[in-house]
C-alpha cells in the first residue's frame, strides 16, 4: 500500500494544492503516495459546530478544543495506526532532512494543522504527538507547514525522483550545503562558467565541487560546518 498522508485541517480545500503539481502530483496520480484531507470541523459535536474556544487564563484569540481534535485524530489513525502523529507548531523541533528521511521511511504520516492561537496542550500530550516546526517564524496556520513537510517526504519515496533528480549529492545529504550549478551558455553577460567544469576531468570536478560545498557551508552555516568538520577531520584541516 502507498505511503499514506492524512492531514487534519479546518481548510481541507488547501490540499493537495501545490502537491498536485510536478513531481509530487505525478507521484500522487501514479499511486506512489495517497493524501486525504480531513476536516476537523466534521468532528464538532455541539449545534454550532464549534471547534475552538477562548483561552483559559485570558488573552487574545481562540484555541482548538481537545475533544474535537482528539476525535479527528482517532478517525485519521483508524485508517493507518502505525503512522507518526505530527502537530505543526512553531514550538516544535525544527524540521531537518534527517527527520524528513524518518517520516518518509514510515508507512505515512498524520499531520495536525493548528489555526488561531494554537491547540489545547492536553490533546498534544495525550496523543504523544511529535511537535515539528518548519522554522523560526509564525504562519497563520499549519497548512503551509504541512505542505512543506509532505513535499520534502514525497520526493524521497521510492520511484518518485528519477535518476535525473537523484538526491544523492544535494544539500544536507553529506552534511554540507550543495556546490553551485551552471549550464549553457558557457559565457553569459561576461560571466564565464568556472573552467574546471568544462575540463572533462571528473576527479578534478568532484574535488572542486567538494571544496565549494565546504567553503559555502563554513561561511553560511557555522553550526553545520562544526558538525561536518568533527566527522571529517581531513576536510577540516584543508580549511583556511
Ligand atoms: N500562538 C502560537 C505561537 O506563538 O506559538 C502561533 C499560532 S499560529 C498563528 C497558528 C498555527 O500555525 C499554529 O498552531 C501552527 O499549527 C501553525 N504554525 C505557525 N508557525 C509555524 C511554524 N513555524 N512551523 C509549523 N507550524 C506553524
Amino acid at each position: 500500500s502507498p505511503w499514506q498522508a492524512s492531514v487534519l485541517t479546518l481548510f481541507p480545500e488547501m490540499f493537495p494544492g501545490p502537491l498536485g503539481q510536478s513531481l509530487a502530483g505525478k507521484a500522487l496520480r501514479e499511486g506512489r503516495w495517497a493524501l486525504e484531507a480531513i476536516d476537523i470541523r466534521g468532528f464538532a459535536t455541539d449545534r454550532h459546530r464549534s471547534v475552538d474556544d477562548t483561552p483559559c487564563g485570558g488573552g487574545a484569540g481562540m484555541v482548538l478544543r481537545p475533544d474535537v481534535v482528539d476525535a479527528a485524530c482517532a478517525a485519521a489513525l483508524a485508517a493507518g495506526p502505525d503512522r507518526p502523529l505530527v502537530v505543526l507548531t512553531p514550538r516544535g523541533r525544527p524540521l531537518d532532512q534527517a527527520m524528513v528521511r524518518g517520516f518518509a521511511a514510515a508507512p505515512g504520516v498524520v499531520l495536525l494543522c493548528g489555526r488561531f492561537e494554537g491547540i489545547d496542550q492536553r490533546v498534544i500530550e495525550a496523543r504523544a504527538m511529535t511537535e515539528v516546526s518548519i522554522g523560526d517564524y509564525v504562519l497563520s496556520g499549519g497548512e503551509p507547514a504541512a505542505l512543506v513537510l509532505l513535499d520534502a517526504c514525497v520526493r524521497l519515496l521510492p520511484g518518485v525522483m528519477g535518476a535525473a533528480e537523484s538526491g544523492e549529492e544535494e544539500s544536507f545529504s553529506s552534511g554540507l550545503l550543495e556546490y553551485p550549478h551552471y549550464t549553457r551558455p558557457t559565457v553569459w553577460n561576461d560571466r564565464a562558467v568556472p573552467p574546471v567544469l568544462l575540463s572533462g576531468h571528473h576527479a578534478e570536478i568532484a574535488r572542486w565541487r567538494r571544496a565549494q560545498a565546504e567553503a559555502i557551508t563554513r561561511e553560511r552555516r557555522p553550526e553545520l560546518w562544526a558538525r561536518y568538520a568533527a566527522a571529517n577531520p581531513i576536510a577540516a584541516s584543508r580549511a583556511p
